[in-house]
């Protein structure tokens, strides 16, 4: 078999379909592009971690498989080519084509590709967490915040996000624990400040999660232990946000990329990498913050500026008389 046969070739590549990945699809399928999406699961992302959407323009209220379901058929609407598989690594050859090599040993080929896979909040990994995922447990404040109007609430972490987060949720909760591992913040001074002045936050210092207990409903208490003394006590709470990392999914490329200290994708403004044809966009590029509409914003300025990036890459390789790819 030649090589030519075993590789699939399309304009462009996308991996991960969450929100970014769905709406560079769409976008990338409208204009004209061969455009595949390879998604290890069932398309959504996190959207279908999500019970409810009340922040997505145009929707005041929507359950976030839906969502993820009508972005899907968008995508598919205007011929993107959908495949479930899990994205190994991708490497941009000599020839300046990209390689995407999977799981289930297929390579696929494009001088374009749009990475949009995302990131994984770091777990606590204790009893509980799991099964009170979406029913009290959180890992972020602005998608579920107004879910918790009225109640007490605790954070965990003591990095810039926890303590920003804790002072956000105070816009709803009656009470916010920060709870920290340790006798002092990582975050910076003037976020502490904020949380130390607001009368609503409680700092517990030297204290682990152990345990987060519940019923039926949702998270009812923490059960924590001292890090010094070793002694246990349970905190009533109705929720728990946990912000103690979030891991860009970026070990998929090959070769140098620009990142940043937490390993977030750097891009210019039209969502270019430091790879050469190779676009990013969504939670796993480094931003301000971490939406639905800013997953889509940047996927649809990735797609643009791939159908840009196409047409100069083809002006050049006619000029110099060489072939398709
Ligand atoms: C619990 C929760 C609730 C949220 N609620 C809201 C909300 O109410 N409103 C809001 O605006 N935002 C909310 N967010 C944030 C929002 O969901 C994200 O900002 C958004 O999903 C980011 O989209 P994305 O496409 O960049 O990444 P993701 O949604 O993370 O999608 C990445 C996709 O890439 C796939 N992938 C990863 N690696 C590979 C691989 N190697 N091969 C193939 N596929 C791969 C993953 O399976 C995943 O489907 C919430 C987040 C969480 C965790």
């Amino acid at each position: 078999m030649t090589k030519a046969t075993v590789e699939e070739l399309y304009d462009v590549i996308i991996v991960g379909g969450g929100p970014a990945g769905l709406c560079a699809a769409m976008y990338a399928g409208r204009g004209m592009m061969r455009t595949l999406l390879i998604e290890r699961g069932l398309p959504g992302g996190e959207l279908l971690n999500t019970e409810l959407i009340e922040d997505y323009p145009g929707f005041e209220s929507i359950l976030g498989r839906e969502l993820a379901q009508r972005m899907t058929d968008h995508a598919k609407k205007f011929g993107a080519t959908f495949v479930t598989d899990t994205v190994d690594y991708l490497q941009r050859r000599a020839d300046g084509v990209f390689e995407v090599k999977t799981e289930l040993g297929k390579t696929y080929v494009a001088p374009a590709v749009i990475v949009t896979a995302g990131g994984t909040p770091s777990k606590l990994e204790v009893p509980g967490e799991k099964e009170y995922a979406g029913k009290g447990v959180s890992y972020c404040a602005v998608c579920d915040g107004a879910f918790f109007r009225g109640e007490v609430l605790a954070v965990v972490g003591g990095g810039d996000a926890a303590v920003e987060e804790a002072d956000y949720l105070t816009r709803y909760a009656v009470k916010v624990y920060i709870v920290h591992r340790r006798d002092e913040f990582r975050a910076s001074p003037i976020l502490q400040r904020r949380a130390f002045e607001n009368p609503k936050i409680e700092v517990i210092w030297n204290q682990v999660v152990e345990e987060i207990e519940g019923e039926e409903r949702g998270v009812r208490a923490l059960l924590l232990r001292d890090t010094v003394t070793g002694d246990r006590s349970r905190l009533p709470v109705g929720g728990v946000f946990v912000f103690i990392g979030f891991k860009p999914n970026t070990g998929i490329i090959r070769g140098h990329v620009d990142h940043d200290a937490a390993g977030y994708l750097i891009t210019d403004s039209q969502m270019r990498t430091s790879i050469p044809g190779l676009f990013a966009a969504g939670d796993l590029r480094q931003q301000l913050t971490r939406q639905i509409t800013t997953a889509v914003g940047d996927a649809t300025t990735a797609a643009i500026a791939v159908e840009k990036y196409l047409a100069e890459r083809k002006e050049t390789r006619e000029a110099a008389g060489v072939g398709r790819t």
